[in-house]
């Protein structure tokens, strides 16, 4: 009766990675009992995300081929495209958000179009506009751009109006760290490419791990432009930022528990240097008690099939 604060299933997001082909469930090195799934494999699983009572998914894809100009993020027959169509066919309930960025989809594994070595920010939004339509049109219920390029919330949002998407949300990634907690999540949509490039890394779009200042500024400037839900990524080394954000706002707040947090849980664990159970619940807690009212984490199923 005195607890503050509880996880309900309710809170969860599932992330879910759309691969190329037919039957195939490719387990992802680095982070067990999470796979890349072909489509039809993908609707197979949504199926047992909705009878588990998870709301929503948020889809990730691999293309078939990549190159500079990112055309398999807003292709019309893209990876996530199709199996947004096929989830929805099959269950129209369930909550399907699309993560919007090019980095899946370039050849050089940046979130935005470069030339000579620079990341262009506006012919960056003129891509990220296009695909966040196609998403839309495919069936997608929220848009969550995480490529950290100025002005994108603004791009897209025009973008979906202007094409009729007026009911569809912005879930803006607004809190997205330069974060070594990536690294397994890399390995899921192989974009490891970008990392480690010096001046052409991350860092010069995704924030400096030192700065909280600045993501409050992210996030204002996203809440301007039209954001309908704020992200924190990642969740638990930024507790406090999503702190202050809860201060900032009264928006709902989303998390993104990413892969790293959920691979150093499973990789102590499997040392028996960790609680398996009770480290990923209090990791979840945390999250929620920082002041998350959304909570993206590989561990939903598993805490749903739990409570089931
Ligand atoms: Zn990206």
């Amino acid at each position: 009766m005195v607890r503050e604060t509880r996880l309900n299933l309710d809170d969860l997001i599932y992330p879910l990675f759309s691969y190329p082909g037919e039957n195939i469930k490719n387990e992802i090195k680095s982070m067990p009992g999470v796979y890349q799934f072909s489509i039809d494999k993908l609707v197979e699983e949504c199926s047992e995300v909705v009878d588990l009572g998870i709301p929503a998914v948020i889809l990730f894809g691999i293309p078939e081929d990549k190159d500079t100009k990112a055309s398999g993020a807003f292709a019309e027959d893209g990876i996530v495209q199709r199996a947004i169509r096929a989830i929805k066919k099959k269950h129209p309930k369930l909550l399907v958000v699309a993560d919007v960025c090019l980095c899946e989809y370039t050849s050089h594994g940046h979130c935005g179009m470069i030339r000579d070595g620079e990341i262009l920010n506006d012919e960056s939004l003129v891509v990220l506009s296009k695909t966040a339509v196609s998403l839309a049109k495919a069936g997608a219920d929220l848009i969550a751009p995480s490529d950290m390029m100025d002005g994108r919330v603004g791009a897209i949002r025009s973008a979906l109006d202007a094409a009729g998407h007026t009911q569809v949300a912005i879930l803006a990634y607004s809190a997205k760290y330069a974060s070594a907690f990536y690294g397994p999540f890399r390995d899921a949509v192989g974009s490891q490419q970008a990392v480690g490039k010096s001046y052409l890394d991350k860092r010069t779009y995704q924030l400096n791990p030192a700065n909280p200042r600045e993501s409050m500024m992210e996030a204002a400037l996203d809440i301007d432009e039209g954001a309908d839900v704020l992200m924190v990524k990642p969740a638990g080394a930024y507790l406090d930022i999503l702190c202050q954000l809860r201060q900032l706002t009264d928006l709902p707040l989303a998390a993104y528990q990413v892969s790293g947090e959920y691979a150093q849980i499973h990789a102590a664990a499997e040392k028996g240097w960790l609680d398996y159970a009770a480290t990923r619940d209090e990791s979840l807690l945390a999250i929620k008690r920082a002041g998350a009212n959304l909570i993206l984490t590989y561990f939903a199923k598993e805490i749903a099939e739990e409570q089931a």
